[in-house]
């Protein structure tokens, strides 16, 4: 599989990324590196912030799974919003030395998606982040637990949600769940929006993995729907420029 990824190239190694084999994009002003994914980790310096020793690559498209669980304060069914991961890979660091997996060698990936969040609004696409708090109660707010963090607010009274229970067994949008019945009822309920890009994602957000995270695509395979973010060409894939106002 192949990919392209924006890298974070400083002016004084440009020829050192020049030579490994990146390109220039004269709209985004970025290099970037167009090819087999195997061969990304060459990049990771470029790809992966210096406090972090992973960070996920997400190809082609991820999404947000929207459910609905019980405010805690008013006692309301409330809208809650998550990411979806699609195929990725992580990059890894580990003493200067970065490592990837290629999603091809794990074929089962395709039907599975994987919960993901971040309760830091500055991780998240501009394109991506405005959608969503045009269109969910999400928006950074302040819990005496977590402290400020982004997270999803109750659409009747504005109470936040918070973002410990999402990835928890008690979730309405993961699949950590050992009892059949509930994870059908549970996916059932869901709706799925896929958002595509023309080059990969770099997001340094939490991922869950869960045994049952086919169960997304098993069973709510009719409640997918495609958003379209570009508001320049209203095309299906944006693209990098646009979703991170480039241009
Ligand atoms: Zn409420």
């Amino acid at each position: 599989m192949k990919a392209q990824v924006y890298l974070n190239v400083p002016y004084e190694q440009k020829d050192e990324a020049k030579a490994l084999g990146a390109r220039w994009d004269k709209e985004v002003k970025k290099w970037y590196f167009d090819g087999a994914i195997k061969d990304i980790a060459k990049f990771g310096k470029w790809i992966l912030p210096q406090e972090r020793d992973s960070i996920i690559i997400a190809y082609e498209n991820i999404c947000l799974i929207e459910g609905k669980r019980k405010c805690y304060k008013c006692g309301k069914e409330t809208r809650v919003v998550g990411f979806g991961i699609w195929e990725h890979s992580i990059l890894q660091e580990d003493n200067g030395k970065y490592f990837i997996e290629d999603p091809d060698d794990y074929p089962e990936q395709e039907d599975e998606i994987h919960l993901a969040w971040t309760d830091d609004e500055s991780k998240i696409p501009p394109l991506i982040l405005k959608y969503i708090t045009e269109h969910y109660n999400v928006k950074s707010g302040y819990s005496k637990i977590a402290g400020k963090s982004f997270a999803n607010h109750c659409d009747h009274c504005g109470s936040i949600q918070g973002n410990y229970y999402l990835f928890q067994e008690d979730s309405p949008i993961s699949t950590l769940t050992p009892v059949e019945k509930e994870l059908i009822d549970r996916m059932s309920g869901l709706k799925i929006y896929n958002i595509y890009t023309d080059s990969a994602l770099i997001l340094d957000w939490d991922i869950g993995y869960c045994s049952n995270d086919w169960a997304y695509t098993q069973y709510c395979k009719g409640a997918f729907q495609d958003i379209i973010l570009s508001e320049i060409d209203e095309e299906l894939f944006t693209s990098y420029a646009e979703m991170y106002r480039m241009v």
